[in-house]
């Protein structure tokens, strides 16, 4: 069986993301980012295809890019200092056998390695809160829990994901964090646009009180 390379963005032959689809991810700076959290990219058009693509072709290859669009918006908001370790919020269990590997997890070490830090994985998913037989509004609405792992108390930590919608993903996994002595920055590929219904949920431990 040969495996044709294909681009992840427009499926044409040849290389895992095709120049037209290289240059259509670079520039466009998502609009949404009232969750505090830094995208390189709308998920939308191309960027949109490129990061399905990733699920489904060539993650590896893919995977470099995306994590070199994270870094490079890093770089550009100056976010890259100072940060001690990189880890990402880990997929359901059964989303991960499904895909056979978890986005977070691949993008998080392709980060890491670009930014010549460490990746660890700081998080579990908290099987209490379960998402299974709840009704989509319902699982719209409760973003997963996640248990850290001791050690992180005094660790600055980069938050790595693939897509942010309304940030409860990523904002959950900082609580966690955060609940455990650490300080956070969260950071995806791409953002979708801004939602009408998507409620935004305001940081705990960094949000400063305008009650004074
Ligand atoms: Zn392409």
């Amino acid at each position: 069986m040969i495996f044709e390379t294909r681009c992840a963005g427009c499926d044409k032959p040849g290389a895992a993301i095709c120049t037209t689809c290289r240059f259509a991810l670079l520039g466009a700076t998502p609009r949404n980012q009232e969750h505090g959290v830094i995208a390189a990219v709308p998920f939308t058009g191309r960027a949109r295809s490129v990061v399905l693509g990733l699920k489904y072709r060539n993650r590896r290859a893919v995977g470099r890019h995306l994590a070199g669009l994270i870094v490079n918006r890093l770089v550009a908001e100056r976010a890259h200092h100072g940060i001690d370790v990189v880890t990402w919020a880990p997929t359901s269990a059964r989303r991960r056998r499904e895909r056979g590997f978890d986005q977070g997890e691949l993008l998080a070490r392709a980060v890491a390695r670009q930014l010549g830090i460490p990746c660890r994985r700081l998080l579990e998913r908290d099987s209490s809160t379960t998402q299974t037989g709840r009704s989509r509004a319902e699982r719209l609405d409760a973003a997963p829990g996640f248990v850290v792992r001791p050690g992180v108390a005094g660790r600055s930590v980069l938050i790595v994901d693939d897509v942010v919608t309304t940030g409860s993903t990523l904002l959950s996994a900082a609580g966690a964090l955060e609940g455990g002595g650490a300080c956070t920055r969260l950071a995806a590929v791409a953002s979708t646009p801004a939602s009408r219904s998507a409620s935004v949920l305001p940081f705990r431990k960094r949000m400063v009180s305008s009650a004074a």
